[in-house]
């Protein structure tokens, strides 16, 4: 009785107060710049690094918080401030998080700090798993990762794309089929050490948002690596595949369903999507309050904008879908951290919520502020064509839907 609460604690309240410091002060002020120059903001990153805010040691502290709540609270501050400089910012985390999912204790020791560099020399890290034809579809990869018996080293060929610092990362996390008739059992994770021969970044993407944020393709041709840049190591990885070829075998008998299959997979993204969803928030929080002022200070017709029904009533909604969207990331984080069952894929309810709320909210925020809405001198329209990411990246809309109601139902939903 009387322990349930939603109040963030003294230590997270002074954290988030923090991140909100720098991302009104420093990010806010770069925004548009970067929006145009279509770059990594380094300078900017070299800042955070500076204050701390762009290390591992942040970011190992929020996801160890035992409440669940440092990542979103981080993510929702950062992405308030600008989602590309903020995504430039979190991206090396989306790296570290595979090689700290798999890796070994001696290769987290070994290449997280390197993803990370420091405040002197700030390096970034890439997590390269999408393919032009596998997108969605993660099981139709096609990278290949062979293993030289005579060496020890994995001989790694392929093309990945849209790779979020690709190219450009001194350490890539690169996903690699290891036994194609396994399906998205038969993948490993490799690290690509610094300087690595034939790595090299394909075709960077001119983008629609989230243009401070750097995308390409990473091409693999005979890129040799070390035996150890297996991450978990070759004896796990055996095993691992020794269970899915006799799981396999086993379905095929039973006449199991390829949908089940990929149900398990898909599962183990539910802890990583309200990440997602809170970038979403703070994109579409930024929106609203930018919104809400501007209608309270508009006039026409001799008295303020909001002074219309048609246009409070939208502010009250765009407030009370952020409130909701937020309190379903908090939830699935919550979950995640204290090892609940995603049993209603609470996880992708979270990330489909929060980003189809981005998306809405900055419309009607551009719709609130009229012509100036639509202009590149006000944020809103940055905001817009930004939160388009949120249902596409970290699996769409319409996949978040599909894990969801196979959740549900149980069934093979196609
Ligand atoms: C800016 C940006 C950054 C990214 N960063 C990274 C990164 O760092 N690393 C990385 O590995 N990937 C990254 N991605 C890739 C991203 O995760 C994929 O774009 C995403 O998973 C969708 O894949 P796709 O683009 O191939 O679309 P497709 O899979 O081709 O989908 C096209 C359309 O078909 C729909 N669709 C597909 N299958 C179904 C189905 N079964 N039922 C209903 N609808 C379906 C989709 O929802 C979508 O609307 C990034 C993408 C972008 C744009």
């Amino acid at each position: 009785m009387g322990d349930f609460t939603l109040d963030l604690n003294d230590d997270q309240q002074s954290v988030r107060a923090w991140i909100h410091g720098f991302a009104a002060d420093v990010m806010r002020p770069a925004a548009a710049e970067w929006d145009e120059r279509e770059e990594t903001p380094w300078p900017i990153i070299q800042e955070a690094a500076k204050i701390g805010l762009y290390s591992l040691d942040f970011y190992a502290q929020q996801f160890f918080d035992p409440t669940g709540l440092g990542i979103p609270m981080t993510m929702e501050e950062l992405f308030w401030g600008d989602a590309g400089i903020a995504l430039s910012i979190v991206g090396t985390g989306l790296a570290a998080v595979g090689v700290l999912a798999n890796g070994t204790e001696e290769q987290i020791g070994t290449w997280v700090p390197q993803m990370y560099g420091d405040a002197d020399d700030v390096k970034l890290a890439a997590f390269c798993s999408s393919e032009p034809d596998a997108g969605s579809d993660v099981a139709a990869m096609r990278t290949r990762a062979v293993h030289d018996e005579a060496t020890g080293e994995w001989v790694l060929n392929g093309t990945k794309t849209w790779a979020t610092n690709g190219g450009i990362a001194n350490v890539h996390v690169v996903v690699a089929v290891v036994d194609a008739g396994l399906g998205s059992r038969g993948h490993a994770s490799f690290i690509v050490p610094p300087g690595t021969p034939g790595l090299s970044q394909g075709q960077k993407f001119k983008k629609h948002g989230i243009r401070a944020s750097h995308t390409a393709e990473v091409v693999l041709e005979d890129v040799r690596i070390p035996g150890d840049c297996l991450l978990g190591g070759k004896d796990k990885l055996d095993e691992r595949l020794a269970r899915a070829r006799e799981r396999a075998t086993a379905e095929a008998r039973a006449g199991a369903d390829g949908g089940r299959v990929k149900n398990a997979a898909m599962a183990t993204f539910e802890a990583s999507r309200p990440a997602v969803g809170a970038m979403a928030v703070g994109t579409a929080r930024a929106a609203y309050e930018y919104a809400l002022e501007y209608a309270v200070g508009r006039e026409q017709f001799g008295r303020p904008i909001i002074d219309n029904q048609g246009i409070a009533f939208q502010l009250a909604d765009m407030r009370t879908r952020i409130d909701a969207a937020r309190l379903l990331v908090w939830r699935a984080s919550w979950m995640a951290t204290t090892g609940k069952p995603f049993t209603s894929a609470e996880g992708s309810m979270s990330k489909l919520f929060a980003s189809e709320t981005a998306k809405k909210v900055t419309a009607q925020a551009i719709q609130i502020l009229g012509g100036n809405g639509y202009t590149r001198e006000y944020p809103v329209e940055r905001m817009h064509r930004d939160s388009a990411i949120y249902t596409i990246f970290e699996g769409t809309s319409e996949i978040q839907r599909l894990v969801i109601a196979r959740t549900l139902s149980g069934l093979p939903i196609r």
